[in-house]
């Protein structure tokens, strides 16, 4: 037996670590169980620790010791088997960052007014190695930027140092440089350009947000020696090819200028190091590549189609005379009349300072000119190409760009459709996870918590992206305000404290999210530290709704109830949102004067229930109390004010799902069966909105209303979740009626409603994860003939799928070494299963 897929706080073999004592998890491969493990440990080549057999079937564990600085540290891990036999030792490695820098911080810029926006900046140093050996850069910068050694780029990382509330906290990366540096003389050039820091940010674009002064801190060290620092002593130009660089309105490029002149000295500048921190999660990538297909639009545009709505930018290969220019425009749709357009992405009146464009704007050099944006990323499928030159031999691809997160589920059943639906859904999570989870690619670009909230539990099961949420949690926690309010919006993409957005800041459903992220992430992953990590931010949330409930005083309804303190009707809350027959100006004007009471209250409730059990995990004896004690009170509220008896009474969807999701009622049962009919009566049409529908069908199946479920999952008029399918999409829509929601502002990529695709692992298959408990509890229904998943969970790769043939059901499941399930089929039957893969039968009656 041995491990595979090892990791250090769930990356693999990361080069850099903030955290310096990560946890170790690992698979098993080949045996049945694995009855101990032992590890060595060496810190640069030098062995220091040796475990001796521990036994122990568990796949994780701390590092016993932690790592210093620059230590390059080898973890070498054996498994046993069943049998006592020790395996093959199976090696990951990680490595520290720096405790000190030699490097300054160094100004390229000359300009003195640093609002205008400014070419990018390229920086260059010559300078001497003596001799070859282990070689690491360790860089960051004001912006974003990209590094070349020796003509060579630096790793791969696109939009690097990545996003984060600059002021408190940026990170920085650390490459593996041996092989491009020589003995002798080296030359590196760096690009810096405004990205996050100085560029547009947000549905708003606003800039400078972060600062005024882009800089670059860098040090090449060989053997843990510097050969090269940032300093006074470079050279710098803003003659370089990159005119002008934006994240969200493009680049402008002139192929022209490429041989950069007009060097000037730089200013070495005392911004401190403190705000820095090792980025310990995946970096942003270059992804999938497509090409596209020249179409001639009806008024005569010439526009490629790279048939798939993705984040990333365009390439092209052009032949041209100097001179001659490129305009490039970034979309996700064409229009009624099959034209390329921006309508739907962009708003228009919020566009204050000018994002959104996606455009590209390139002047040829002569003859061949292959080129693609370096600090810009779009959401699009469609690019509108203006152009004076010839493009008979020319190609056009699209490159998607996201964090380099591994896949790690496949769906198939016997309905096209469906399969799309999921394809989608993994291409909505890849357009949204550059860096951070956004709402959209193209619009807000946004940290929305809400978003984060209702998709976690999906996006756990399709790519491996802990890393991602973990970094995001963080800057959820620096953004929290003083009074416990968990702001929208993290990192910020404006002054938190000015402006509207600050009134929106505090809504329920959506500043849960730093309850209910966390604890799905411990759920999956079963890393308490995470818990840990964002337990006083949690406190904190849940205080502030404390105090707003308690503001509470619902005069006229409740004049002596004992439960008015638990009921939360003040502050502003966005409510079930986007439902689809609601109009969401009213909606948003109901808010705003009614409040949301059912959902705030609800979430209340949620937040205060996983917060005791959160406590119970971290060892919080009275905390478990208090907030047990917390949630009880809230839903005895709920029961009061929003239930006759125990009956709900309402004409929307989402008042019976999420009660019944939360466990917020007591008569399940009666109420999941009004549910059901109500969903019948509408057609089998859905009428949630965004934070319900991720629950609908699981809250039907799991009351025993499969079929209901099922006909929600397949129907295809409008609102549904294969609407989109049939009209052709490639992502998930944010609204259910897409281009021809009101006002036509419909962004085309928002996972939200992809969260359905958990269903489909989690309820149609039941392939269910927790910590180390696996349970296979699949629901099918002969609407389809057969669903299959594949999961890679955190313990392995674990298959579930059913087929209906002429006698019944057949159920196949695989497990992975050292894993069992406990197996549940609709039938009732209960098996426990081990490691291997199982047919299990269940038959029609005769
Ligand atoms: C965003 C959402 C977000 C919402 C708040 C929208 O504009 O795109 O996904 O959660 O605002 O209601």
């Amino acid at each position: 037996m041995r491990a595979v897929n090892l990791k250090a706080d769930q990356l693999r073999n990361p080069l850099g670590l903030q955290n310096r004592q990560p946890r170790i998890t690992w698979n098993c491969e080949g045996g049945m169980t694995q009855s101990g493990y032992e590890y060595e440990v060496s810190v640069n080549e030098t062995p220091v620790y040796a475990s001796g057999k521990i036994e122990s079937n568990e796949m994780a564990f701390f590092m016993p010791i932690a790592a210093k600085e620059k230590e390059r540290v080898c973890v070498a891990l054996s498994l046993y088997d069943e049998n006592g036999v020790k395996g093959e030792a199976s090696v990951i490695t990680y490595e520290a960052g720096l405790d000190r820098w030699d490097a300054r911080w160094i100004d390229p810029e000359v300009n003195p007014d640093k609002k205008v926006r400014q070419p990018a900046s390229v920086l260059r140093k010559e300078f001497t190695v003596k001799k070859s050996g282990r070689g690491r850069m360790y860089i960051t910068c004001h912006g974003l930027y990209e590094a070349y050694l020796n003509h060579k780029r630096v790793g791969d990382f696109v939009l690097a140092p990545g996003t984060d509330d600059y002021r408190k906290r940026l990170q920085y990366q650390i490459y593996d440089v041996s092989s491009l540096l020589q003995e002798g003389k080296n030359e590196i050039t760096v690009t810096v350009a405004d990205g996050w820091y100085r560029g547009n940010n947000g549905i708003d674009g606003v800039n400078h947000l972060f600062g005024d002064d882009l800089a670059l801190l860098c040090q090449i060290e060989v053997d843990g020696k510097a050969v090269l620092i940032s300093d006074y002593t470079w050279l710098a130009s803003q003659s370089g090819p990159i005119r002008f660089s934006d994240l969200e309105i493009g680049e402008v490029y002139d192929a022209t200028m490429e041989e950069v002149s007009n060097w000037h000295g730089v200013k070495e500048k005392d911004y401190g190091y403190d705000n820095l921190v090792l980025s310990d999660e995946v970096p942003i990538q270059e992804q999938e590549v497509f090409e596209g297909k020249r179409i001639t639009t009806p008024d005569g545009s010439i526009v490629y189609d790279f048939s798939q709505n993705m984040a990333g930018y365009s390439s092209f290969e052009v032949n041209a005379k100097e001179g001659q220019k490129i305009v490039l425009w970034h979309g996700e749709a064409l229009d009624k009349e099959g034209n390329f357009t921006q309508a739907n992405i962009d708003p228009g009146k919020r566009n204050r300072n000018g994002g959104i464009p996606q455009k590209v704007e390139y002047i040829c050099k002569e003859g061949k000119n292959v080129f693609h944006p370096h600090f810009s990323v779009f959401g699009f499928q469609y690019v509108k190409v203006e152009t004076d030159c010839d493009l008979s031999d020319a190609k056009f691809y699209a490159i998607a760009v996201y964090s380099a997160m591994k896949e790690t589920a496949k769906f198939e059943c016997s309905n096209a459709d469906v399969n799309q639906l999921f394809r989608n859904t993994m291409w909505s999570m890849k357009s949204n996870f550059v860096d951070i989870p956004t709402d959209c690619p193209q619009r807000e670009r946004s940290g929305w918590t809400g978003d984060a909230g209702v998709f976690v539990s999906t996006g756990v099961l399709l790519h491996e992206c802990y890393s991602v949420f973990r970094k995001w949690l963080t800057e959820c926690r620096l953004n929290q305000k003083k009074n416990g309010i968990i702001r929208n919006i993290a990192p910020p993409i404006n002054d938190p404290d000015k402006g509207f957005s600050r009134i929106l800041d505090g809504s329920t459903g959506w500043g849960d999210a730093i309850v209910i992220v966390p604890y799905t992430l411990y759920q999956m992953y079963g890393d308490k530290r995470i818990l840990s990590e964002n337990y006083d931010a949690m406190v904190a949330w849940i205080g502030y709704l404390t105090k707003l409930a308690k503001k509470n005083s619902l005069k006229d309804l409740f004049k002596k109830n004992p439960h008015k303190e638990y009921v939360i009707t003040k502050g502003f809350h966005w409510g079930e949102w986007c439902q689809p027959d609601v109009n969401s100006g009213d909606e948003l004007r109901n808010n705003f004067t009614k409040g949301a009471p059912k959902s705030a209250t609800a979430y209340y409730f949620y937040s205060a229930k996983l917060l005791a059990e959160i406590a119970k995990v971290l060892g919080k004896e009275e905390d478990t109390k208090k907030y047990a004690e917390l949630a009880q009170k809230i839903r005895e509220a709920y029961i009061s004010a929003f239930t006759e008896e125990g009956i709900v009474h309402s004409d929307r969807q989402c008042d019976y799902v999420r009660p019944l999701q939360f466990d917020l009622i007591d008569k399940k049962k009666e109420n999941a069966a009004l549910l059901n009919e109500m969903v019948k009566n509408n057609g089998y049409h859905l009428n949630t909105g965004f934070l319900s529908t991720p629950f609908l069908c699981s809250v039907l199946a799991e009351y025993g209303y499969v079929e209901t479920a099922y006909k929600l999952l397949l129907q295809t008029e409008c609102p549904s979740w294969l609407y989109s399918v049939k009209k052709g999409a490639t992502t998930i829509w944010e609204h259910w009626q897409g281009l021809e929601n009101e006002g036509g502002n419909a962004s085309l990529n928002h996972y939200s409603y992809g969260a359905i695709s958990g269903w489909l692992i989690r309820g149609v298959c039941g392939i269910e994860v927790k910590g180390n408990k696996v349970t296979i509890r699949p629901y099918p229904c002969r609407l389809l003939d057969y669903a299959k998943a594949e999961y890679d969970s955190p313990l392995g790769k674990i298959v579930s799928g059913w087929k209906y043939d002429a006698k019944g059901l057949e159920f196949s499941i695989t497990l992975p070494a050292n894993v069992e399930a406990e197996v549940q089929l609709p039938n009732g039957q209960k098996k426990v299963l081990q490691s291997g893969t199982h047919t299990l039968r269940m038959d029609f009656q005769a």
